[in-house]
């Protein structure tokens, strides 16, 4: 990036030769996650190499606040010793013991008792990330029906825009057009509803004269399918990808989609991927629907990012089918040892210093905040709860419409973000999601939004010329 070459200006030779030589790595050796390659070929790869509480640190030295949580990830914030020493004490007795054929170890013994106990839930299938977990919730609901005798239920329905992950089970459930389209066909089977997206209403209508008709959408699909076909529905309760998303009166539209799901032998899975942990405020999102599904998904927060992890939590229903037969499935890293060590310390972090409160209180400050960010022309609407919320960028206030792809606003954003001191990355086309550690103080959440202000300034100015 010109603005890191300008820093290196600053910096002794070495630094300035180490980030030259990753540069050189980046260029040649390494296929980047959902970026364009010869954008960092050109500009530079962003390096980050250390991290504390929540700042971060560049290969250059600049420093960041880190408003993402790195990608709704270290909830605890960075540098947490007491999920390090938890690690490294682990890693001392032993590193690594496999799951498969009825071994254990006592790390992942004692998650499954911690996270069954919080959850009121009855069992646990461990896995290495957020998309194995949801496999693994796939194919449990999957094989659950099986082994009841119905087969044929085998459908599972998620909502249009969600993201579920990119693995191909993951991917077939997840409604972004665009992460699909290299991939297809996509696993059959797999069917979507419409989303309680109020701001662009897939209905063209309004709450309340709606009625909540998004959550009925799921029974109109249910019907036109044939309930005896399908197995489950997976959703986010606060859909993230799609920037912060959920209904207006959340408690009616899950105590609909719980209803129709109990009344057709449909189970009902939660992705708390992101959601879990704190995020929205509350220790788990399924705690704002007045509701409990009978499945459970979690990655990212649920080791704060020490080391990766993902967990399918099962009721008591489902685990007693599997009691008699062999889930088919298993992981070689499913729940290692020193994965399964940081989970248990960063959830005690988590429950001792009640994180999920501070993430409630500060974010009413945030959103406080958020909402003087209106006054931008660019700014169509902010939304979220907790730690969880979104920026969505429009080309015109008052028609919403979308602004170009061409434009790439966020990217632009996130770009100046860096150029102010706060790392705000996995930016969509037209959307800045917010997500800081959940210690984050007001004075910190000042930083970001003075930061933001600047940013979205010069990009919206940048936009109208461009527009012209
Ligand atoms: N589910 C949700 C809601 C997510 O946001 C993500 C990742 O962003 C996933 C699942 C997939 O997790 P992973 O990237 O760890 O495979």
């Amino acid at each position: 990036m010109a603005e890191n070459l300008d820093n290196m200006k600053n910096m002794d030779d070495n630094k300035n030769n180490e980030y030259l030589r990753y540069w050189e790595i980046a260029k040649y050796k390494m296929i980047p996650h959902f970026a364009i390659w010869k954008e960092i070929i050109n500009e530079g790869p962003r390096v980050i190499t250390k991290g504390d509480g929540v700042y971060l640190w560049d290969v250059n030295n600049n420093k960041y606040i880190d408003g993402m949580s790195i990608l709704w990830v270290v909830n605890v914030g960075h540098n947490r010793k007491e999920i390090i020493e938890a690690m490294y004490e682990q890693l001392n007795k032993i590193s690594y013991v496999s799951l498969f054929g009825g071994y254990y170890h006592e790390k992942a013994l004692e998650l499954s008792e911690l996270l069954t106990n919080i959850l009121g839930m009855e069992a646990v299938f461990f896995s290495n990330s957020g998309s194995e977990a949801i496999e693994t919730a796939i194919k449990l609901a999957k094989q659950y029906h099986y082994l009841k005798g119905n087969p044929n239920k085998y459908k599972i329905i998620g909502r249009w825009h969600s993201y579920h992950g990119v693995t191909y089970g993951a991917l077939s459930l997840s409604g972004i057009r665009q992460n699909r389209i290299f991939f297809e066909p996509l696993v059959p089977g797999f069917l979507h509803f419409e989303v309680p997206y109020c701001y662009r209403c897939p209905f063209n209508s309004r709450y309340p004269e709606c009625n909540l008709r998004c959550a009925d959408d799921l029974e109109r699909l249910i019907e036109y399918e044939g309930a005896k076909t399908i197995a489950a529905v997976i959703v986010e309760p606060i859909m993230s990808a799609l920037g912060s998303v959920y209904a207006p009166d959340i408690k009616e539209y899950y105590n609909r989609i719980y209803k129709v799901c109990k009344e057709n032998d449909i189970l009902l899975i939660f992705d708390e991927v992101n959601n879990g942990f704190g995020r929205t405020g509350k220790l788990f999102a399924y705690e704002h629907t007045g509701i409990k599904p009978d499945m459970f998904v979690f990655g990212k927060g649920i080791t704060s990012g020490y080391a990766p992890l993902g967990a399918t939590v099962v009721s008591k229903e489902i685990a007693e089918v599997f009691k008699d037969w062999m889930f088919m499935h298993g992981y070689t890293f499913g729940g290692h040892p020193a994965s399964a060590a940081a989970a248990i310390a960063n959830i005690n972090i988590i429950i001792n210093e009640k994180l999920y409160e501070n993430a409630h209180n500060m974010g009413i400050y945030l959103k406080e905040r958020l909402e003087e960010l209106k006054e931008f022309d660019i700014v169509g609407d902010v939304r979220g709860i907790g730690l969880h919320y979104s920026i969505e960028y429009v080309s015109d206030k008052k028609t919403k419409k979308p602004i170009s792809s061409k434009f790439w606003v966020a990217a632009k954003i996130e770009k100046e973000l860096l150029k102010n001191g706060v790392y705000l990355a996995r930016a969509s086309v037209d959307r800045t999601y917010i997500a800081p550690p959940l210690i984050i103080n007001k004075d910190q959440i000042d930083f970001i939004m003075n930061a933001l202000k600047k940013s979205i300034y010069k990009v919206q100015q940048e936009f109208f010329s461009f527009k012209k």
